[in-house]
């Protein structure tokens, strides 16, 4: 067999932030295995380092890090325009559940609970990949003052910027996309996330609750509702 080079073999870069040596070693060989090309820090600070000369498509983030916390780095990416976009999967030995959502409410896309399989981990970095590269680029799209720019993943509230996650991004994407349609929390799941049989149905409504909230000084969060007993609907017509 002949492997195939030059641009149709594109590596997706992946970011590593762990402090423990022995467990980024094992991401690093993991990841070069499955043919991604990485970079690695042990702190935010280095990563930082790294974020200014390389901007990679996912970061691997681990929860406690030594100085500032994985937790409150995800959210500093956020909120910064050149990061914001990158999808981040949070490392954490954490299994209580509030600590998981309290994760996904600043701004991580996922996240894995030590010890894990490389097999999982490799299952759910593709899962996001696949889900943050399957935004297609249609244009800008508005309704009633809320615009989207599938290309930049910039959403504006009558002119104003307004900060959003990936997974929001896809969320409200879909929904801008499919008004007037009620839709399961399955059926959510399988449009936005797509067929990825670790995420958990109440993942949605984590996600829901966080996009209603990023709407909500723009009034744009009754929007998204609730269509009780069966799911959710975007719709403009209260
Ligand atoms: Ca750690």
């Amino acid at each position: 067999m002949h492997e195939s080079t030059g641009i149709t073999n594109m590596k997706n870069r992946i970011l590593i932030v762990e402090d423990e040596e022995g467990i980024r070693e094992m991401l690093g060989y993991t990841l070069s295995r499955e043919g991604f090309n990485f970079d690695e820090a042990d702190n935010v600070d280095s990563a930082s380092t790294l974020l200014e000369s390389t901007l990679p498509d996912l970061i691997l983030l681990d929860w406690m890090l030594p100085g500032m916390s994985g937790l409150d780095y995800a959210r500093r990416l956020r909120k910064s325009p050149e990061t914001r976009h990158i999808p981040i999967i949070m490392l954490t030995a954490k299994t209580d559940e509030t600590d998981k959502v309290k994760g996904l409410d600043y701004g991580a896309d996922d996240y894995i609970t030590k010890p894990f399989s490389t097999r999982e981990l490799v299952s759910r970095i593709k899962a996001v990949l696949r889900r943050s590269q399957s935004v297609s680029d249609k244009g800008t799209i508005e309704i009633e003052g809320l615009s989207l720019d599938p290309e930049t993943y910039r959403v504006s509230a009558h002119g104003q910027s307004i900060e959003i996650s990936p997974t929001e991004f896809r969320l409200l994407h879909f929904f801008i996309s499919h008004p007037e349609r009620v839709y399961t929390r399955a059926q959510l799941l399988d449009q936005v996330w797509g067929q990825n049989v670790y995420v958990e149905e109440r993942t949605v409504d984590v996600h829901i609750r966080r996009l209603r909230k990023t709407l909500q000084p723009y009034g744009f969060d009754k929007y998204i509702q609730t269509v009780r007993s069966v799911g959710y609907r975007f719709s403009t017509v209260h």
